[in-house]
């Protein structure tokens, strides 16, 4: 598939961002081949949401392939607060991303979904076929349904020009360069800088629930891995959820106690409220190895406190 057009020439849009930072790693780690070329892009070169900008970036790196990551992406509480910033922004990058990936003849995007797109009322374990099938839950629906209109423009691109543009649906992630503020990041960065502050600060560390709740946790660099692999080898339109195998799923304490153990905290940690319900998104293709991965990363935020997103 890559053949046709000669080495690859891959832009990575959001490629400052926790997944591309970890891709680009990845890529120089041997995951590129001899002739390749990786560019990877961030807001401040352009900015996606505008036409104008997007097309410069286009014409100025003619990709032969596009990774697009670049989304505005927060936590829970600001997502909220701003439905409609969430899905006017990631519906102009997305269509403007696609759009020119179309005009200028790129061969293969892959984008980024999310768990999020998925019905709110469901039976599990998800599958990929299941996106569409209501509606997604009601306090993210403008980052949800933006993200669920990549796979329409998908659908559409190759109705009409046969182009097999694709997306994958990771779940939760984690690792170096995520956003680790506690009030709009995720839940494992979020974890991670409670835990670090707790412990500097000689205090309680409090988690949200009993800790029975189910997740499926990924590494932003197995995650990158599995990226290159859907890049390279993935030749369908329909979207693929990257997950870990239902045999990996971890109870949120789980998550609670790796980061402890990382960092060597040795207070109390106190549950605040019960908030515990199944998210099972089913992909027995995948499997790593949690606890290194979390130690990593608590290792990376500790060295890297002052100049880390939080
Ligand atoms: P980050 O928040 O770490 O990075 C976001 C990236 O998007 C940054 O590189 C940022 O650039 C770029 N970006 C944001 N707005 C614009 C814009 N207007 N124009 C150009 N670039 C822009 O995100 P992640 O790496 O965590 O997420 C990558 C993808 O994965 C996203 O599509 C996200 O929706 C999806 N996803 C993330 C999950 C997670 O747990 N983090 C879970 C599921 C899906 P800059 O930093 O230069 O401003």
């Amino acid at each position: 598939m890559d053949g046709s057009v000669g080495p690859m020439r891959v832009l990575v849009t959001g490629g400052s961002g926790l997944v591309g930072r970890a891709i680009e790693r990845v890529v120089k780690e041997g995951g590129g081949r001899e002739g390749e070329k990786w560019i990877f892009l961030s807001s401040k070169e352009a900015n996606l949401v505008s036409a104008q900008e997007t097309r410069a970036a286009f014409e100025k790196h003619r990709p032969t392939h596009v990774i697009h990551l670049a989304a505005m992406v927060g936590g829970l509480y600001r997502n909220m607060r701003q439905n409609l910033d969430f899905w006017r922004n990631n519906v102009h990058i997305n269509d403007n991303v696609l759009n020119m990936s179309h005009e200028f003849g790129v061969v293969k995007v892959v984008s980024c979904l999310s768990t999020c797109v998925f019905p709110d009322k469901t039976t599990y374990p998800i599958d990929e076929t299941m996106m569409h099938n209501g509606a997604p839950h009601d306090s993210n629906y403008g980052y949800a349904y933006a993200k669920r209109m990549i796979d329409v423009h998908n659908r559409a691109l190759f109705q009409q020009y046969g182009r097999k543009y694709t997306a994958v649906i990771p779940t939760n992630m984690f690792g170096a360069h995520d956003n680790y503020n506690i009030e709009d990041g995720h839940v494992m960065p979020g974890l991670i800088h409670k835990t670090y502050l707790a412990k500097k600060e000689g205090k309680p560390l409090q988690v949200w629930g009993s800790g029975r709740a189910l997740r499926q946790f990924i590494y932003s660099l197995d995650l990158a891995r599995l990226f290159l692999w859907v890049l390279r080898e993935y030749d369908e339109v329909e979207p693929i959820i990257l997950s870990v195998g239902e045999e990996d799923e971890l109870t949120v304490k789980d998550a609670v106690d790796a980061v402890v153990e990382a960092f060597g905290f040795e207070g109390e940690v106190i549950s605040i409220r019960d908030a515990a319900f199944k998210q099972c998104f089913f992909n027995s293709s995948t499997n790593f190895s949690f606890f290194p991965a979390v130690k990593e990363t608590c290792d990376w935020f500790a060295a890297n406190y002052d100049t880390a997103r939080k």
